[in-house]
């Protein structure tokens, strides 16, 4: 299985469709262009959306179930490969929302340690420089003086 030949999910839509389709036992088209509008005021192009599970379907990973003799879907069901790919695509975002998250914590110039709410600012060679504290400033401050001797 080859990774970069996964299918890919690059916006909320299609990941807010794989959550319904987790949290749920079969869901249909239409629910998922109705739980879309609720909850994140979208109105997906119901076009987007059949193509998505299509591709899904495609792949193995939800299937039809169909109503009776009828050729119309009564809804999709997530299959285990499918149930396995939604959790590689959720552990994937866990990670994004983690990196986003530490790259807006200030780390100390220095010393690299996280700076919450309070911390020493100075500004050097005009640029902007946090700190945990006045030494880890100084000290940075005459780590810069001795580059430049
Ligand atoms: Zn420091």
């Amino acid at each position: 299985m080859s990774d970069n030949k996964e299918l890919k999910v690059q916006n909320l839509t299609k990941l807010y469709i794989l959550v319904m389709l987790k949290s749920k036992e079969t869901v249909t088209g239409y629910y998922i262009l109705e739980k879309l509008k609720q909850d994140l005021n979208k109105k997906a192009s119901p076009t987007y959306v059949y193509d998505f599970l299509k591709k899904l379907k495609v792949e193995g990973y939800i299937e039809d179930i169909a109503k009776g003799k009828s050729k119309r879907s009564k809804g999709y069901k997530l299959t285990p490969p499918g149930s396995a790919f939604i959790d590689r695509i959720f552990s994937r975002f866990d990670n994004l929302i983690e990196v986003a998250i530490q790259s807006k914590l200030e780390i100390c110039t220095l010393c690299g340690v996280k700076l919450y709410g309070k911390f020493h600012s100075e500004t050097i060679h005009g640029e902007v420089k946090n700190f945990c504290c006045k030494h880890c400033a100084k000290a940075y401050k005459n780590s810069l003086n001795k580059i430049e001797e």
